[in-house]
């Protein structure tokens, strides 16, 4: 039966990497959540300021409930600031609306790999959604029309991949934005900074786990075809 498969040691192992960079950004940002930033602005004011100062005044702060919950919502042009980063004045709150920030100004200035990350979110959620459907139902049926869902599966699924690999370039250039702002702006001190990159770099990657978790189920799918191909 194909749920007992020896490729499910592929899952296994996506999902280990996936919790590593959990932890490790977890840990990193609760040991910098403790550190006050000598300037002692929160990260609400650290967001307005360097929206302010780059000429951004059509977005708005709020706040969000939750833990880590921080985005930036370009339909709206408001950028959300969870309860552990609005109101702390620690180096990890300011570097997390710092990055929040890098994304509201990538849609300022029209940064393009934003843009087509945006154009890929609905055919990544259908491939999201529809990917292993069409392979369980592929699998099940035993005519030659069974390959055919397969692969509509595999190939949704692909969409999936690259609408994470397109995240990164987005993510990383995010928090180098973010970074430098920091310390042009005096919210932070250079040596400040390099705390906080720790913590950015941290949540980095996560999405570069997510990236490779992502390869490898598509590995599964790719070797689950073939072994259908075979029977
Ligand atoms: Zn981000």
């Amino acid at each position: 039966m194909f749920w007992w498969d020896p490729t499910y040691i592929l899952v296994i192992i996506a999902a280990l990497i996936s919790l590593a960079a959990s932890a490790r950004v977890n840990s990193t940002y609760a040991r910098y959540a403790r550190v006050r930033s000598a300037s002692g602005m929160s990260g609400a004011e650290a967001a307005r300021r360097i929206l302010q100062m780059q000429g951004v005044y059509d977005v708005s702060v709020e706040r969000v409930a939750g833990n880590l919950t921080d985005h930036y919502d370009p339909r709206s042009k408001v950028l959300r600031l969870s309860d552990s980063t609005f109101g702390s004045s620690s180096v990890a709150a300011v570097g997390v609306a710092a990055h929040e920030c890098g994304h509201a100004l990538q849609h300022a200035r029209g940064y393009a790999p934003l843009a087509i990350r945006s154009a890929l979110v609905p055919v990544a959620n259908l491939g999201a959604t529809l990917s292993w459907p069409l392979v369980l139902i592929g699998l099940l049926i035993r005519s030659d029309s069974g390959m055919l869902f397969i692969n509509a599966g595999i190939l949704l699924f692909c969409a999936v991949v690259l609408f994470q690999i397109v995240t990164l370039p987005v993510e990383f250039d995010a928090s180098r934005r973010g970074l430098r702002l920091l310390t042009e702006t005096g919210i932070l001190y250079p040596e400040e900074a390099s705390k906080t990159k720790k913590v950015l770099s941290a949540a980095a990657m996560t999405y570069v786990a997510s990236v490779a978790a992502s390869l490898l189920q598509l590995l599964r799918l790719l070797l689950i075809a073939r072994s259908r191909d075979r029977d």
